[in-house]
């Protein structure tokens, strides 16, 4: 059952600008429904995308392909950490600049190539700086079962997969800062490189 005045205090900062800033992006190639559309795909993205990956992952020779649980999830294969943590950051980036590769392969055009940047590095800041640097108890949650707070908790919380459900929900207004940054660099290179 959702807390609903408790998700829009504790999630509902965080998800206005993870969609402003993207549809802002968007814009003004993209028409305002089109730009809007394109980032509640992303936000969406982030956490099936997560879903997907550790669903498909669970036997050989998967386990091993996806690098997310072969090196970052299980130390199938060992690394250290500071490369482990390089190695997920690229893996991350690379599965939302798949996207742009996907579209610019069918010759079509549905979501911003700027703001799919700003997804992948507001994924990397939040899960490498964040999570795995600073420490989170949520994510090491998600290390030690995986099949729950796959993050970002608001989609937890709508499809009902936190790992402790009964728990408050984390206020996530502080994330709104990182969407920021990684925004402002996604502008930078849309600008200087006049992408979409
Ligand atoms: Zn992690
Ligand atoms: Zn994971």
């Amino acid at each position: 059952m959702i807390d609903w005045p408790q998700f829009l205090k504790a999630y509902g900062l965080t998800i206005f600008t993870w969609t402003l800033l993207p549809t802002l992006l968007a814009l003004p190639n993209y028409s305002i429904p089109a730009a809007i559309a394109g980032a509640l795909f992303l936000l969406f993205y982030s956490y099936a995308g997560h879903v997907f990956a550790h669903s498909i992952s669970t036997v050989f020779p998967l386990n091993y392909i996806n690098m997310h649980v072969s090196i970052h999830h299980d130390h199938l294969i060992t690394v250290p950490r500071w490369l482990n943590l390089i190695i997920e950051a690229i893996v991350d980036f690379l599965c939302f600049y798949v996207l742009i590769l996907i579209q610019s392969a069918l010759g079509i055009h549905w979501i911003s190539t700027s703001a799919i940047l700003g997804a992948g590095f507001l994924y990397v800041f939040i899960h490498i700086f964040d999570f795995s640097l600073f420490g989170n108890e949520q994510h090491k949650e998600h290390h030690e079962k995986t099949f729950c707070n796959y993050d970002p908790e608001f989609f937890d919380t709508l499809f009902e997969t936190r790992c402790s459900p009964d728990t408050p929900y984390r206020d996530l207004s502080g994330e709104s800062f990182h969407a920021l940054c990684a925004f402002v660099i996604a502008f930078a290179l849309k600008y200087r490189y006049k992408l979409e």
